[in-house]
């Protein structure tokens, strides 16, 4: 199966598991974000209109099929940065499928400073790598002993936490994907 045709799959089984409160949550962020245009064509008129007027309905309805592609895009942001073999095993064991193998080349993503692996789209940007919890500074990221900044803790301590118990924080611990390690690939494999 292709990448494409598999991310999409998984895109609509996460939607069907998402609750009310999560896609909530998720329609109002498309309010506030730009529009990529990949989305404005998937989007019908009306959800276009409200989007440029800024103004989420009152009593926003998250099943209305109108935000229908703005909950399948942002599922499939979680999986972009997947390997093939992780969708793969997610399409057979989650969702029951047949599949020899996905087959299509991954994005080009950064490897995160601290644990290595290629989750980050842009670095020193603030986006947080899912695999560790690292908030990528630009200012820690230049003075690895830094530890004020957008994480509470230095890169080169991150670095020991990650190597000794999976996350930049205990506390960050819970917010790290579980099996981040193998969803992502890993910096020269
Ligand atoms: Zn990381």
């Amino acid at each position: 199966m292709k990448r494409d045709e598999a991310l999409t799959r998984i895109a609509w089984h996460e939607v069907k598991k998402l609750t009310r409160d999560e896609a909530v949550a998720i329609i109002h962020a498309f309010f506030k974000e730009p529009l990529k245009p990949s989305l404005r064509q998937k989007l019908n008129l009306t959800a276009i209109i409200q989007w440029e007027t800024h103004s989420p309905p009152e009593n926003l309805h998250p099943g209305n099929p109108i935000y229908r592609p703005v909950l399948v895009d942002r599922m499939r942001q979680k999986f972009i940065g997947a390997t093939n073999d992780y969708l793969a095993a997610y399409l057979r064991e989650k969702m029951g499928m047949t599949v020899d193998a996905v087959t299509g080349d991954l994005p080009d993503l950064l490897a995160c400073p601290v644990c290595g692996y290629k989750t980050l789209t842009e670095r020193g940007t603030w986006h947080t790598c899912p695999v560790c919890g690292w908030n990528s500074d630009p200012v820690q990221e230049a003075r690895p002993d830094e530890s004020v900044g957008g994480n509470a803790v230095s890169l080169a301590a991150a670095r020991q936490n990650f190597a000794a118990f999976g996350a930049i924080t205990r506390e960050k611990l819970a917010q790290v994907e579980p099996d981040g390690t193998q969803k992502y690939p890993r910096e020269g494999r």
